[in-house]
């Protein structure tokens, strides 16, 4: 049996159809074929999937892009992140119901930012079961990614890190290492057995 190859997937990338950021579908695109070495994205932007498709569309002709279908979910009490299904979710939904409606897809939820206010859920995650926590994301401020990493140890969560990209030049600043080939199959299970490696790309 081969090994698999260490994957980088930048999880949490929003696109124009976020409302916040500037990222069109064919840049985006664009900038991932032109990477040397992010070639997988999950778009998770705020509340829809609309520029998901958009970008899955234009990447089918890129026989190295692989997108997978994500969102950045708005709750009461802060931002939860779904991978993995191309369904909505409802909304306003709070985050156990969000929780719950990923595990039905067997789709996984990642905890964005937690400490970053005001749209980390901070303690609230202490309540939850999630899959995943993002342990650094370039937005937050340092103090926030350390107490993001020292809630995942303490739930024994896996940990990843992303760019949050609203901006194409933000794209790849942060991915994670993912033990997976480039299918979605591949990468949920390996997110789900913790077999993942945060990183940053200084060059960015
Ligand atoms: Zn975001």
């Amino acid at each position: 049996m081969t090994q698999a190859a260490s994957l980088c997937v930048d999880l949490h990338v929003h696109t124009l159809y976020s409302g916040d950021s500037s990222i069109t579908p064919r840049r985006l695109v664009e900038a991932l074929h032109a990477h040397s070495f992010l070639k997988t994205v999950a778009i998770t932007d705020h509340n829809t999937l609309e520029g998901y498709h958009y970008v899955s569309k234009l990447a089918t002709v890129y026989s190295d892009i692989f997108v997978l279908p994500g969102i950045e979910a708005s709750t009461p009490y802060g931002d939860l992140i779904i991978v993995g299904t191309e369904e909505r979710p409802p909304h306003p939904a709070m985050p156990e119901k969000l929780i719950e409606f990923a595990e039905e897809r067997n789709a996984i939820t990642i905890i964005p930012h937690p400490y970053r206010a005001p749209s980390g859920l901070d303690d609230y995650v202490k309540r939850l079961r999630p899959t995943a926590v993002e342990v650094y994301n370039p937005t937050a401020m340092p103090v926030q990614n350390r107490m993001a990493q020292q809630l995942a140890q303490e739930m024994k969560l896996p940990q990843v890190a992303a760019s949050d990209a609203h901006t194409i030049e933000d794209l790849g600043a942060a991915y994670t290492k993912i033990n997976a080939g480039q299918n979605l199959e591949e990468i949920l299970k390996a997110i789900k057995n913790g077999k993942v490696q945060p990183a940053q790309n200084p060059k960015t």
